[in-house]
């Protein structure tokens, strides 16, 4: 965010080289961090191709450490997903959109979904669907505006990864596959787990245009989306071409600094509130 928090983070990179300090020291931050209230979410926008319209927020969590500032999640996630910490901080993370989303609506926005990250060890440790009903049930939020971003990191316990999955899907919540084609699992599991979306990796967009083979498999990927009725996003957004492309080839959303970066919620707020006496 802030020029100084640029510097501090370098600092922390270079103090922090040792693995096993750096690891145990982010850890200790993640645990104070929480307590005293270090970390926010910022919403970027995720827009429906054809309208142009809002439809959906992606949370992201950030965190600005009083002396490293501005921490990256690609830093210190790993660490809470590998110290357990992300349970607590998944919890955070959905109370606190689902109580935004429903502020928004309360608000006079048009209503759009909140889409949540959820790591695998959330995923497969912590009672996620208990955790999820209580943040809808504190917040008032309509489970049909809330969506969990799952990962194909997931698919390890699979049998057991579809009862949780149906369970989740049960209570009216949409379900998203986060990263699609990163991981290196079969496609057999788009017929076991009821989701909703597949997001295509910025990787696969930020090469549209220099890369043929690139092309050739974002378009393979909203066909077969459409061939199974999912909804396909592709994240990563950043040009006019890619966008162009997209649209051609009938992709249903976009999500990317061409749009949007993410926002604290007062900017989405002007953006998206409608005219009061429209
Ligand atoms: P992700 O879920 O794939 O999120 C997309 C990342 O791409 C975000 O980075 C976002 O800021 C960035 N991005 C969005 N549009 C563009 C674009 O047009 N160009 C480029 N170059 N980047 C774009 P961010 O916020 O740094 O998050 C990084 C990763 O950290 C996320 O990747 C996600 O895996 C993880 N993460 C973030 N928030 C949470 C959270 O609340 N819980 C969990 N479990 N993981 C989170
Ligand atoms: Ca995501
Ligand atoms: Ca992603
Ligand atoms: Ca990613």
């Amino acid at each position: 965010v802030k020029e100084e928090g640029k510097n501090s983070f370098q600092f922390f990179k270079q103090e922090m080289n040792d693995s096993v300090s750096r690891k145990s020291r982010l850890a200790t931050g993640l645990r104070k961090g929480l307590e005293q209230g270090e970390f926010f979410l910022q919403y970027q926008p995720q827009i429906d191709i054809k309208t142009e319209r809002i439809i959906g927020v992606e949370a992201l969590i950030r965190w600005e450490h009083p002396e490293w500032g501005i921490v990256s999640p690609a830093d210190f996630i790993p660490v809470a997903e590998e110290t357990g910490i992300i349970v607590q901080l998944g919890e955070y993370v959905l109370h606190t959109a689902c109580r935004q989303n429903k502020a928004w609506q309360d608000a006079g926005l048009p209503p759009f979904r909140v889409a949540v990250n959820i790591s695998a060890r959330q995923f497969s440790q912590s009672n996620l669907a208990a955790t999820v009903s209580q943040a809808l049930d504190q917040s008032g939020l309509d489970p049909k505006y809330l969506e969990l971003e799952l990962t194909e990191s997931i698919i390890q316990g699979a049998s057991s990864a579809v009862t949780a999955m149906k369970e989740l899907k049960s209570m009216g919540l949409h379900l998203s596959i986060d990263d699609f084609g990163t991981g290196y699992s079969s496609l057999s599991y788009l017929k076991l787990f009821p989701i909703d979306t597949l997001k295509i990796d910025q990787y696969f967009t930020r090469n549209i245009q220099a890369d043929t083979k690139d092309a050739a498999l974002v378009d393979t990927i909203i066909r077969m989306a459409h061939n199974l009725e999912l909804n396909v996003i592709a994240e990563g957004v950043e040009t006019d071409e890619q966008l162009a492309f997209l649209r051609q080839r009938h992709c249903d959303q976009a999500q990317g600094y061409y749009f949007n970066k993410p926002l604290l919620p007062a900017d989405i707020e002007r953006l998206y509130r409608l005219p009061v006496d429209a």
